[in-house]
């Protein structure tokens, strides 16, 4: 009697020997799972041209299984506070040890042959990717200094505001106050109603004493 195996693929122990990889179960399972890996591939090699460079966050740590090699690989590439979209799987789909473990993934579970191809990254599509990783890295920084500039911009108005704000307080606002009091209390038809808006003391208005009380308590 042939020894037992376990599938990882099917997740069950079978005592057929080699045969169990023809069966219905196993392909199907296998075409599953390849179709699971398939559209994180399509969506790396779509980055080979048009490599993408975004500000590192912590979901740029994600993971996924390669079904070749039955491990996690990372997805994309960080360094420091910058991450390259999809460069670690690109990274590895490029490496040796990825197409030599496919050669073998595909020969031991008699996948479809003309499948491996999609699943494999060569050497001078890698070295293409690099090329945008730069190009993007650079439009990257461009695209920084812009938001550096904007927010400096941002800042220098902000603070040009408060300025002002605190100017009119301290030199404009007191006398204002007096000026829209004194329109309303100015005795009519005295000569002294167009007051010059330097005159901001309250006798030089010709104002009682009695109604200065009052609008200043
Ligand atoms: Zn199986
Ligand atoms: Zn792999």
């Amino acid at each position: 009697m042939a020894p037992s195996q376990r599938c990882p693929l099917c997740r069950q122990t079978f005592f057929c020997g080699r045969g169990h990889v023809y069966s219905r179960k196993h392909q199907r399972q296998l075409k599953e799972a390849l179709e699971r890996l398939l559209p994180q591939v399509e969506a790396a090699r779509k980055a080979i041209r048009a490599a993408q460079v975004e500000r590192y966050v912590p979901e740029h740590d994600r993971c996924c299984w390669c079904l070749c090699c039955g491990r996690e690989v990372r997805k994309h590439l960080s360094h420091g506070n910058l991450t390259v979209l999809h460069g670690g799987l690109l990274e590895h789909l490029a490496s040796p040890e990825h197409k030599k473990a496919t050669n073998r993934f595909w020969w031991e579970n008699k996948a479809e042959f003309q499948m491996k191809e999609k699943f494999l990254i060569s050497s001078q599509d890698y070295a293409r990717f690099k090329k945008s990783m730069v190009k993007g890295l650079d439009s990257y920084e461009e695209k920084e200094d812009e938001v550096i500039k904007e927010m400096a911009a941002q800042i220098r108005e902000v603070e040009h505001s408060r300025q002002e704000l605190v100017r009119s307080v301290l030199e404009v606002g007191f006398p204002r106050r007096s000026q829209s009091s004194i329109q309303i209390h100015l005795i009519p038809g005295s000569p002294r109603s167009s007051i010059s808006p330097t005159s901001s003391s309250k006798r030089s208005h010709g104002l009682h004493a009695s109604s200065a009380q009052l609008e200043f308590p």
